[in-house]
């Protein structure tokens, strides 16, 4: 069978999200919003195993976002960690205007509060398949950093070993809890193309640097480990909005393969010339980083368009997708989690509890497009 797999992340209920609301206004406790967590976390598992994917994941209920997770446990800072401040650079201002805001370091050590892992041993026993676990790259860690000079007893250099350090440990943990897969959350990969003049770090051609920041973690695990660390890419999608789509993909992607991951989970489905994403990737996809075959898992759903995408829609394009990525390295994946931040109405979708309807739909159509495209390539 062709493989697929969810990135990671479903809208939040809107009772958990106004629990959210409550939490940092002081008007419920961390325990309200713990069992708001729990539940939104359990009817994730059972819906998405519902839709037949042979790997869930638990929607990220409990992770104030896909990036910011290790360091807070609310959006609005409630139980930000040591040596962190509110006011941050932007990780990314979206095309609707609304903007992210990371929060910023103000000396060391880097540590985080929060790994992965302790949301997964939670959501384990909710799930009767295999689960998956997202985590987020020291790329966007990076950007904690103040962009300008050094840090007062704690420099760059420093810090840096700190990040690899500390997603080394999250990766390693997230498997040792029980994940079957981990993929790294590298957004900011495509940004690093925007030079946006709002938004200084994306004017300083940082996609190298990226890299081999986490090529530094990556190649701390064996072949074996690795054929099961994917890295995710996308243009951003928070409020049904993205922040990069614009940076032509070539920039990202004829580079993002010198990553030494064993899969990548490339969003595609909303990118225009769709045989042109294809073609890249089969031009650049390895079939030695160093000692794994990679893997693409192209895109074939749209997290932020409340149109359901048919199953036959999703067999076309992976059996399209197959005349340039060999079929042996081929899976599907959605072109984004489907909401990478906690706080986030859906509002092409009317309300974020129809958006998870939508998304579990969605996820059913992946499934069994899927299932179709293998049978028709003989996989
Ligand atoms: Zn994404």
């Amino acid at each position: 069978m062709i493989p697929t797999e969810p990135v990671g992340s479903l809208p939040r209920p809107m009772k958990l999200q106004e629990t959210y609301a409550a939490y940092d206004a002081g008007n419920a406790s961390f325990d309200d919003l713990a069992r708001e967590q729990d539940a939104a976390c359990k009817d994730s598992i059972e819906r998405m195993e519902a839709t037949g994917s042979p790997i869930v994941s638990d929607g990220e209920q409990r992770a104030s976002s896909f990036a910011t997770y290790p360091v807070t446990d609310t959006l609005a800072g409630t139980g930000l960690a040591d040596h962190l401040a509110g006011d941050g650079q932007y990780f990314a201002i979206f095309d609707d205007g609304h903007h992210r805001q990371l929060p910023r370091l103000t000396g060391g050590p880097f540590r985080y509060k929060t790994f992965a892992s302790d949301y997964l041993e939670k959501s384990l026993p909710y799930a009767t398949k295999p689960m998956k676990q997202a985590v987020i790259a020291p790329s966007m860690l990076w950007l904690l950093y103040p962009l300008e000079g050094e840090l007062d007893g704690y420099p760059r250099t420093q810090f840096e070993s700190d990040i690899c350090d500390e997603a080394e440990k999250d990766i390693r943990q997230a498997f040792a809890a029980g994940a079957k897969r981990v993929s790294v959350d590298f957004t900011e990969g495509r940004l690093t193309g925007k030079k946006d003049p709002r938004n200084p770090w994306t004017n300083r051609d940082l996609l190298g640097e990226f890299i081999d920041l986490n090529n530094r973690v990556l190649d701390r695990f064996s072949p074996e480990e690795r054929v099961n660390i994917g890295i995710h890419t996308c243009p951003g999608g928070d409020c049904d909005s993205v922040h990069s789509a614009e940076v032509p993909y070539e920039h990202l992607l004829s580079r993002m393969f010198d990553i030494n991951a064993g899969y990548f989970l490339i969003q595609l489905a909303s990118e225009k010339d769709k045989e042109g994403v294809y073609k890249l990737i089969g031009d650049h996809l390895r079939t030695d980083a160093n000692g794994v075959p990679q893997f693409a898992f192209v895109g074939v759903i749209n997290p932020l368009d409340p149109r359901v995408e048919s199953a036959d829609e999703v067999a076309d394009a992976l059996k399209t997708a197959a005349n340039y990525i060999p079929k042996e390295q081929l899976g599907s994946t959605d072109d984004c989690g489907f909401s990478p931040f906690s706080i986030d109405v859906k509002p092409k979708h009317g309300s974020p509890d129809h958006a998870r309807d939508v998304a579990f739909q969605k996820i059913t159509s992946r499934v069994q497009g899927t299932e179709k495209a293998s049978e028709a390539l003989g996989v």
